[in-house]
């Protein structure tokens, strides 16, 4: 594996841990370790915009050389150099320990996306976030897990709102090497390449990786002079819209994911598919077993009880489906390997209700893993609905999908200000065991007024932060005027604050709070109590009718008759994304029941004190209790249900959110604002944490694979 020594050359011999910290992401969940590099030179570590790596190569020697002489930055630096040497080298894991040899079992974990750090920009959203705080809980579980995606030196496109509010999309070159990324080396020194088996015309992919603490996780890259250009651009972007290269992607996550885990040695005791994009993983492991003699039966047992396959959307759109014809070019070679012939291969991937439409991937998964999950409780109700067909023999409720409700990386997700916050209150170490329940009921002993000052300290940089932005748009762009105040330049920290932030993809209806437009303006400049709302977030570029829902509320933000209190942040990532989960004061959620399979940046947003306003799908099924935020959305409605759905938050926001938010007691404190503040933490940030999830997958399947093995 190489080191980065261009960069790290320059380190005094005094400070050469702190390239091995930049190079393993465990900093980016560890506050301590992160302040290392800050405490060396704030200026620098902004400009970097946090970025451990970038920051280390442009930092002048000099600033180095003081920090090693610095005898209280020395103490600091060696607590968090020891913590991580120990960290990293503990192997063993807590809970598979009693049937599990890390060194001979191992899961594979395979994903499209990974949502880590901004500084790595492989996600796209939610499904991306999640399996970033998924290997990152693996990582603190010390899971015996290896993951494997993409490396897209394109990243997602960086978004720019043109004056008449459209979205348009700009590509950035990733810098490979001014991130934690490292290159895998092959015998010969150089990066390692494979080629992706049985594909004509041939295909190769070099290897790049990211250690996520403990986790190791896999990137290919196909951006490599060998390849034709064609085959060049396959991993240039996230989800390509053309269905051709779509499939090509694909065929190079599952399939190549899995040469280059067998070219490194990896074992993969279990295959577990984030989401269909990566199901060809499933035939290369029924190829290897065909080939070690079985019949294709035999194989396909042994795959299937061995495999947990994730399935993450109810909107049918978000069901990859391949024509035949692109499976037959790319596969007939293929079939052959597995023992099947052409129809039996094609019927593998057939959606019984429509036969005809092609092969699609989440039916495929579906029948080829022994192990199902959707991701709420909610979503598995709306999932065995969707794939009873595949069961015909089965009740819709004994239909084998079962669900482990997705949860959040606490110690990602949490505001550094708040841990400290929540080390003086709670027991000492409560991170390390912050599934337990009854670590929380502790909350209730911080004082009232230190919660509220930590928020609204947190909720002036969120909106210092954004008015910073509209400063550097204005004096740098040349920008119109409104296109600034749409930024946000006239927001105001003592105004009750709504965030809405997430992909802009239609059915979460980014647009519903404007339904009644003089309602909500009667909100927005009501004198003495009024309310403002931040935007945030990016359309997919083949969206336009997502683009027409971004277009309108850019505009409505410009509108003078919104009182610049409505504000449309460009460029959503996960930097914004921590911004506005610890500073604004609700999380608004109003997708299309039952669309939302579960959604988890109202996770993020209640864990920090920020109480969630949501409709009834995916996760706030679970959450909602009452008493930790507001709820509303259950009755079913027939056709179009956005009046009822806008008049019930109106509703809300006039009659609990806006009295309840500008009630100060007499000693000057927002009591009943804090209960709801310290409900929203205590009873969801346990059960929506990413390691009672990771805990979940291992109880419900992984354990139970194992013994497959
Ligand atoms: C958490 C997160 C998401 C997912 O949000 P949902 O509410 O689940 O749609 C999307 N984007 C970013 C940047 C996130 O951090």
């Amino acid at each position: 594996m190489e080191i980065k020594k261009n960069i790290f050359r320059k380190l005094p011999p005094r400070l050469e841990g702190l390239g091995e910290i930049a190079a393993n992401l465990w900093w980016s969940w560890h506050p301590a370790a992160r302040m290392i590099f800050k405490m060396i030179d704030r200026q620098t570590w902004k400009e970097s915009r946090h970025n451990p790596v970038k920051m280390l190569s442009d930092l002048p020697s000099e600033l180095l050389e003081s920090a090693a002489e610095d005898t209280d930055y020395l103490r600091r630096y060696n607590v968090v150099l020891s913590k991580f040497r120990k960290e990293i080298k503990e192997k063993e894991c807590r809970i598979l320990n009693d049937i599990v040899d890390p060194e001979i079992h191992s899961i594979a974990y395979f994903s499209a996306e990974y949502g880590l750090h901004h500084s790595i920009p492989f996600y796209a959203g939610g499904l991306g976030f999640l399996a970033g705080d998924f290997i990152k809980a693996c990582s603190d579980l010390s899971v015996p897990l290896t993951a494997v995606g993409f490396m897209y030196p394109e990243g997602y496109f960086l978004q720019r709102i043109r004056e008449d509010g459209w979205q348009e999309n700009i590509d950035q070159i990733l810098d490979r090497d001014a991130s934690s990324i490292i290159r895998v080396l092959g015998d010969d020194g150089q990066q390692l390449t494979v080629k992706v088996p049985l594909i004509e015309p041939p295909l190769y992919v070099a290897v790049w990786k990211i250690d996520v603490g403990r986790v190791p996780l896999y990137l290919m890259d196909t951006d490599i002079e060998i390849n034709d250009p064609w085959n060049r651009t396959i991993s240039a972007h996230l989800y390509s819209g053309d269905i051709e290269q779509r499939l090509r992607q694909e065929i190079v996550l599952g399939i190549g994911g899995s040469e280059v885990l067998e070219t490194l040695g990896i074992k993969r005791s279990i295959l577990h598919l984030n989401e269909g994009h990566p199901a060809f993983a499933l035939l290369e492991r029924i190829r290897d077993q065909v080939q070690a003699g079985k019949t294709y039966e035999e194989a396909l047992q042994q795959v299937k009880t061995t495999t947990v396959f994730t399935t993450h959307t109810p909107v049918p759109a978000g069901h990859d489906v391949f024509p035949f014809h692109l499976m037959e070019k790319y596969f007939n070679s293929y079939w052959p390997a597995l023992g099947l012939d052409h129809d039996r291969f094609l019927k593998l991937g057939i959606h019984p209700n429509d036969p005809n439409a092609g092969f699609n991937m989440t039916a495929f998964a579906l029948r080829m893993s022994g192990y199902c999950n959707a991701v709420s409780k909610r979503h598995a109700e709306v999932t065995r609905q969707m794939w009873q067909s595949l069961w015909p023999d089965l009740p819709q409720d004994k239909v084998p999908i079962d669900y482990v409700t997705n949860g959040v990386h606490v110690p990602k997700w949490i505001e550094p200000r708040l841990e400290l916050l929540f080390n003086k209150y709670l027991y000492p170490n409560w991170l390390d065991d912050h599934d337990n329940p009854f670590i929380w009921e502790m909350i209730d002993e911080i004082p009232d007024d230190e919660l509220w000052k930590t928020h609204y300290w947190l909720k002036i940089k969120l909106i210092d932060a954004i008015r910073e932005r509209s400063r550097q748009r204005w004096t740098n762009n040349q920008v119109s005027a409104s296109i600034v105040l749409a930024g946000g330049a006239l927001l105001d920290p003592s105004v009750l604050t709504i965030g809405f932030a997430r992909r802009f993809a239609t059915y979460k209806r980014a647009d519903l709070i404007f339904y009644d437009i003089e309602r909500l303006k009667r909100l927005l400049n009501d004198r003495w109590r009024p309310i403002q709302i931040i935007f945030a977030g990016k359309a997919h570029p083949a969206d336009d009718p997502g683009k027409r829902i971004l277009q309108k509320v850019f505009n409505a933000t410009r509108d003078p008759a919104m009182a610049g209190r409505i504000a449309f942040l460009e460029n959503y990532g996960e930097q914004f994304a921590q911004y506005m989960v610890h500073g604004v004061d609700v999380w608004l959620n109003n997708p299309l029941p039952p669309m939302e399979a579960c959604g988890t940046s109202g996770m993020k947003a209640a864990l920090n004190g920020v109480p969630h306003l949501s409709i009834l799908d995916g996760w706030w099924c679970e959450g909602f209790n009452g008493k930790n935020g507001w709820a509303f959305g259950l009755e079913e409605i027939e056709g179009n249900r956005n009046q009822s759905d806008a008049e019930a938050i109106y509703n809300i926001l006039e009659n609990e959110v806006i009295p309840k938010y500008y009630k100060v007691s007499a000693d000057g404190i927002r009591r009943d604002w804090v209960r709801i503040m310290k409900e929203s933490i205590k009873s969801n940030a346990p059960k929506f944490s990413a390691i009672r999830m990771v805990r979940e997958y291992i109880k419900k399947f992984y354990v139970n694979a194992l013994k497959n093995v």
